[in-house]
């Protein structure tokens, strides 16, 4: 654990703290990091009291492990297990918290009109993308990647009835990546509001959630540039609010100098194209997650129509080129860092 009584910047992918900025002393901060999650986990709390935070930090770090264990998408664990009763064509009793992650990325799969799709994990298995190093080879083949789009698995094929899971489409596949660390957020920040901390930031790997402030001051939050080193905007966060991106730059295999990236268009089984990261600001870090997968999916043209299908307000997109497109609110939030984008955008329609 480190004390840190100045400011402080740490990198991460899609965003990172940034120090606070105003005269005075700002108050200390009682940081923790860890490796969860396949990434980098950071707990900061503003507070004077280390006891209470080394123990409320030590829940929230045990929480990411139980949940990085149980909602794993490829190494062996509860929802692998489903997924292998679901192959089957067999029922099974599975997690409390496995059923609410259905429940929850069902309404984003239903807002998103289905370009977020958490059951598209044959899709995910087929590019290569559960592993933790990325394949270097030849891509799948196309009739392989046609056959799991005409099977069409979609999350309202499964079958609920309490803890007792089954799926109409045997071809659908479970894979929560794109909104588990937006759900750990929400549940990191409320453990540490009933453990009585009032002002913390989590960064479950570039995705920030904060709850509170430091002494007074807002926690501020930088979003990396996804085609350069560096913060292209900062953030205040406001309450308890999350700032989630998705971006094709983190992860991605590539192909005779093409990059594919881990995200992948359930309407063509392909990986998306065009859009470079997609941030979000939300009070729900769950929302934001699912969304910021959704809008990358959605396209340079198309997110503004999928935004208001989620009820988003504050979102910046930023194309492979860097030209930087923003909803009205969010024109009210962000600060361009460094050199200015090649182009900003506000777009009328969010
Ligand atoms: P994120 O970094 O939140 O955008 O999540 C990306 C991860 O979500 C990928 O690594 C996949 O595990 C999964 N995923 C890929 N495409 C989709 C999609 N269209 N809908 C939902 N999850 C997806
Ligand atoms: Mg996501």
């Amino acid at each position: 654990m480190t004390i840190d009584r100045r400011g402080f910047i740490k990198l991460g992918l899609g965003g990172f703290l940034l120090p606070v900025v105003g005269c005075g002393r700002p108050a200390p901060v009682i940081e923790e990091r860890a490796f969860v999650f396949g990434t980098l986990v950071d707990v900061s709390l503003a507070t004077e009291d280390q006891n209470r935070a080394a123990s409320a930090i030590r829940s929230v770090m045990e929480g990411f492990q139980w949940m990085n264990r149980d909602w794993h998408a490829w190494k062996p664990g509860a929802l692998t297990e489903l997924n292998r009763a679901i192959a089957r064509g067999e029922a099974m009793e599975t997690l409390p918290s496995i059923v609410a992650l259905i429940q929850s990325s069902s309404e984003l799969w239903r807002t998103s009109q289905g370009l977020f799709n958490p059951a598209i994990g044959k899709l995910v298995t087929l590019w290569g993308f559960h592993d933790d190093e990325m394949p270097s080879g030849a891509l799948p083949d196309p009739s392989l990647v046609q056959a799991l789009v005409a099977q069409a698995p979609v999350i309202s094929d499964l079958v609920v009835d309490g803890r007792r899971v089954s799926s109409r489409n045997r071809a659908l596949e479970l894979d929560f990546g794109g909104h588990a660390k937006g759900v750990a957020l929400d549940w990191a920040l409320d453990s540490l509001a009933t453990s009585g901390c009032t002002d913390a930031i989590v960064n479950l790997g570039g995705n920030l959630a904060a709850i509170g402030s430091r002494g007074g001051r807002a926690w501020r939050i930088g979003v990396k540039h996804p085609q350069g080193e560096g913060v292209i905007a900062a953030v205040e966060a406001q309450g308890r609010e999350a700032v989630v991106t998705s971006g094709s730059y983190e992860r991605y295999r590539e192909y005779e100098g093409v990059r594919y990236p881990h995200i992948i268009d359930p309407r063509s089984g392909r990986p998306t194209q065009h859009v470079a990261s997609a941030t979000i600001i939300h009070p729900k870090a769950s929302v934001a997650d699912g969304a910021a997968t959704a809008l990358v999916v959605a396209g340079t043209k198309h997110w503004p129509e999928v935004a208001n299908s989620m009820g988003l307000r504050e979102v910046m997109v930023i194309d492979d080129d860097g030209d930087v497109q923003l909803s009205k609110a969010m024109v009210q939030r962000v600060r361009f860092m460094g050199s200015a984008p090649r182009s900003v955008q506000v777009v009328d329609s969010v």
